[in-house]
């Protein structure tokens, strides 16, 4: 299958890469291969390229470019700001946390739990939110870290997540939060916010994948999870991925460009679907608060029928979609966000996750249309005569 044939509404899962931040990669894939460490011009001008993108990126979030650390991915970034909040304080080994969190967040923190760390989770109410007196209350004398994510991966739904960090630096608390999701998409401004820590990740704004960032304010101290030679400040050993680097700097800038397209466009694409699909198909529900959500996510339920079914017929009609996130398709299990979220196990296995980018077109949107009551209609009548 070609693809432009594709429809392709999975842009929380990954993005495809803008060819302008191609172009911006292809010579540090060619002739300029310099070591960024080197002593030399040839490698200092490779470092000069690697400080444009540090700028870069932080324009983007708002904070100051010593602040942005270059990783493998959202994953490692999320992982390296726990540890380091563990290691910081051996007397303060509690961690709060919520039921919704990417996998990133939410495996590792069992694993530290199974270690002996005390996990307390958050749960949320039927829109996906959290009580913040809940969370206020969950921070101990012990705590060592309070993670939350500012957007969900799979409903969308966004947290109040400068509230969240006003609330855990009173207590003296580090405070992370997971925003893979919402950079690129919502405006996002570190500067004057009590956030110590923050994940995202290249690919899911139209940057290659297996390029990251966690900020660390300057005044958190922070110990590093890979140790070696003094790459990053010191702060992440290991000769950076100098061509993935340059991409996402180039991909933060096209989406601070971006982010009003966002904010209208790509919003009233994922409004005209969802208005679409409920209008024309009986027995569709919307899953989460659809007040403070991201404007390209919509993750939708319909009765009677089975996730994967849809996943499979959506893809015989080149439409990419996603049951539950990327990171768990394949698994059997009902959505974790859906299920905190108080859903049935049915409703839940019902789900689907559309989300669109700015590559999406409104031609797709009304093709989508077309093919979606097919594809719901087929499926219930394959449940009814089983
Ligand atoms: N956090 C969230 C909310 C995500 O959606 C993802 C990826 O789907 C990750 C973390 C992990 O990012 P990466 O794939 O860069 O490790």
């Amino acid at each position: 299958m070609k693809t432009s044939e594709l429809i392709y509404l999975d842009n929380n899962a990954t993005t495809r890469v803008d060819p302008a931040v191609v172009d911006e990669m292809l010579p540090y894939l060619t002739e300029l291969y310099g070591n960024p460490s080197s002593g030399y011009r040839f490698g200092q001008q490779v470092g000069k390229a690697l400080d444009k993108a540090r700028e870069r990126v932080a324009h983007l979030i708002g904070c100051e470019p010593g602040e942005v650390i270059f990783t493998s991915c959202g994953t490692e970034s999320t992982n390296a700001a726990i540890n380091s909040a563990l290691l910081m304080d051996r007397d303060r080994q509690h961690i709060v946390t919520t039921r919704v969190e990417h996998s990133a967040t939410l495996k590792h923190c069992e694993t530290l739990a199974k270690q002996g760390h005390e996990v307390t989770w958050l749960g949320v109410d039927e829109k996906g939110q959290i009580d913040l007196h809940e969370l206020e209350k969950a921070i101990r004398p012990d705590t060592a870290i309070v993670t939350v994510m500012w957007a969900n991966n799979e409903t969308g739904v966004l947290f109040p997540i400068h509230e969240i960090a006003e609330i855990v630096r009173k207590k003296h608390v580090l405070f992370h939060t997971d925003a893979v999701q919402a950079v690129g998409k919502i405006p996002l401004n570190l500067a004057e916010s009590k956030i110590n820590f923050l994940s995202l990740s290249g690919h899911k704004l139209h940057c290659p994948k297996g390029v990251g960032v966690l900020y660390v304010n300057k005044r958190t101290k922070f110990a590093p999870y890979l140790i070696g030679g003094g790459q990053e400040n010191g702060k992440r050993a290991g000769t950076q991925n100098v061509a993935s680097i340059v991409a996402l700097g180039k991909a933060c800038e096209v989406a601070g460009h971006n982010l009003h397209h966002e904010k209208t466009v790509v919003r009233k694409l994922r409004d005209e679907f969802e208005k679409g699909v409920l209008t024309q198909i009986e027995g569709a529900h919307v899953n989460g608060d659809t007040e403070h959500r991201l404007p390209n996510t919509s993750n939708l339920a319909f009765e009677g029928i089975d996730s994967e079914g849809a996943l499979m017929l959506l893809d015989q009609n080149h439409i990419c979609c996603s049951s539950g996130s990327a990171c768990t398709t394949g698994s059997v299990h009902a959505s974790h966000v859906l299920k905190a979220m108080g859903l049935s196990d049915e409703r839940a296995r019902a789900s689907l996750r559309f989300s669109f980018s700015r590559f999406n077109t409104h031609a797709e949107v009304e093709k989508a249309l077309e093919i979606m009551p097919k594809v719901i209609g087929k499926l219930r009548r394959i449940a009814m005569a089983a």
